[in-house]
């Protein structure tokens, strides 16, 4: 049975490439009826931020991926939670350090870092150089136990095979081979506050937690050597391991780092700005994997079952934010426009456009705006600038539109116009409409010398959504007045 794990570290809020690797575990256990585990890595105390696991899994729950085992959850495999797994991880690693695998190091941070100091004075690259190097067990004994007495604190290193490869399968990137020697020296198993590190929480947990498959991002894969290497130590079968490619900015061809301000990394900055949950899973799914064919919407159930692993892709997704607006559009077109206005108005309010606790009269209102303008929206909060015309004062009318009322058919259409709104008693869009299908009837102006006249009379714009439903919406008094304003 496949059990595969998403495994973040509480240092920061939900990013984009985090959320993919979510997504794609998420994806490969439900396809295959597999379980798909949250653990909270939260080893390194010093980078942990308060709130991040909470925030975390809102966000995760947002975008729609749920969990059958973690630290909310339970299971039994527990606890989730690495930081509570200290009593499994200390008699591991003591079993290491009997057998011979690992040692305790007193090299002070000092001493390590004037050690590199001199290494690149050298111009070699910094590594870990074995402290007891030449000494007969005695003599490591008794620098052990001199450095005991001095009252340091030792960390705990894993004996690094140099003469040794590393090979594994990867399911995204095929054969990888690394040689032991390369990776820098005998690398930190426990650190000097007991806690492990990374590279051996994760092979614990892995092993313990059955997990089958690891899927996660590729900037891990030169910490799969030291996996391997821990796993070989114990005697265990390492799982599968899949190494997604990086994610890039398809504006700069550069990988997407959180220093890059020209998007948006961060799931919870799409959800404050109104975008649809289900459209950003259709569109995080799609960098970096796609299903045959040239669609490119699909429901999370239709995800599901059309998940391949072996689809991931080996060059580097890029981040789109054509397909990013392009995608999300069609989720708010198809949406329920309830949930569409519920969203915007949460937004109007924000931006202070509408009063806090609104009246049934004013959602009713926002239904209708939001109505109007849902098929130029990626995301909700766009409804801020698209409806400004039936909040803000209105600019002056520019070169263009001064032109379009000078024409010499523009005052008799906004006489009529006016006079006829002026007697309008029902004022909705409908009515407005037979209004101006009048006024065509009446003086014989049509299409553009009938419409736009009107529209920018009115919305002081000269492009816009429907029109009578825009006059409608900008109700009575704000149409004379803008009407008045013109016609002086
Ligand atoms: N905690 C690690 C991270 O956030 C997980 C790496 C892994 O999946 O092994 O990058």
């Amino acid at each position: 049975k496949i059990r595969v794990r998403y495994a973040p570290s509480p240092t920061g809020h939900l990013h984009i490439g985090n959320a993919r690797t979510a997504l794609f575990n998420y994806l490969f256990a439900r396809h295959n009826n597999g379980t798909l585990v949250l653990r909270i890595e939260d080893t390194d105390t010093k980078r942990n931020i308060e709130g991040g696991e909470k925030s975390q899994i809102d966000m995760l729950h947002w975008l729609g991926i749920d969990w059958d085992e973690g630290p909310d959850v339970g299971g039994d495999f527990g606890p989730y939670r690495q930081s509570e797994r200290r009593d499994i991880y200390t008699p591991l690693i003591q079993k290491l350090v009997d057998e011979g695998y690992a040692y305790e190091s007193y090299k002070t941070e000092a001493e390590l870092e004037a050690q590199r100091e001199g290494q690149k004075a050298r111009g070699e690259m910094p590594h870990y150089v074995y402290e007891y190097e030449g000494m007969s067990d005695a003599e490591k004994s008794q620098a052990i136990a001199d450095a005991k007495a001095k009252g340091l604190q030792p960390v705990i290193r894993f004996h690094v095979p140099t003469d040794k490869s590393y090979v594994w399968d990867d399911i995204v990137k095929g054969k990888i081979d690394i040689e032991g020697k390369t990776i820098g020296g005998d690398f930190v198993i426990q650190k000097r506050d007991g806690m492990p590190t990374y590279n051996f929480a994760v092979v614990v947990d892995d092993h313990l937690m059955e997990i089958t498959h690891v899927l996660r991002g590729d900037d891990h894969i030169a910490n799969t050597p030291k996996q391997l290497m821990i796993y070989e130590a114990f005697g265990w079968t390492p799982p599968k391991f899949g190494h997604m490619t990086l994610i890039i900015n398809a504006a700069t061809g550069k990988k997407l780092s959180k220093r890059d301000e020209s998007v948006l990394q961060f799931i919870e900055q799409y959800r404050e700005l109104g975008y649809l949950p289900d459209a950003m899973f259709n569109f995080i799914t799609l960098l970096g994997w796609s299903p045959k064919g040239e669609d490119e919407i699909f429901t999370k159930k239709q995800f599901i079952k059309l998940f391949d692993e072996h689809r991931l892709s080996k060059s580097p997704a890029a981040f789109d934010q054509k397909k990013l607006e392009w995608i999300n559009n069609q989720y708010v077109k198809k949406a329920n426009p309830s949930l569409i206005s519920d969203l915007a108005l949460e937004n109007l309010i924000e931006a202070k456009r509408i009063d806090a606790t609104p009246d049934t009269k004013t959602i009713e209102w926002v239904r209708q705006l939001v109505a109007l303008f849902a098929d130029q929206m990626s995301y909700t909060q766009q409804i801020i600038d698209l409806s400004e015309i039936f909040f803000l004062e209105p600019p002056a009318l520019d070169a263009d539109a001064i032109a379009e009322l000078s024409t010499d058919t523009a005052p008799t259409v906004l006489k009529a116009f006016q006079a006829k709104i002026d007697a309008l008693e029902i004022f909705t869009a409908n009515r407005i409409q037979n209004i101006i299908y009048d006024i065509q009837h009446e003086t014989g102006i049509r299409g553009r010398k009938l419409y736009m006249p009107i529209r920018i009379a009115t919305t002081r714009e000269m492009h816009g959504p429907q029109l009578a439903e825009s006059v409608e919406l900008l109700g009575k008094a704000k149409v004379l007045a803008h009407l008045d304003e013109t016609l002086q």
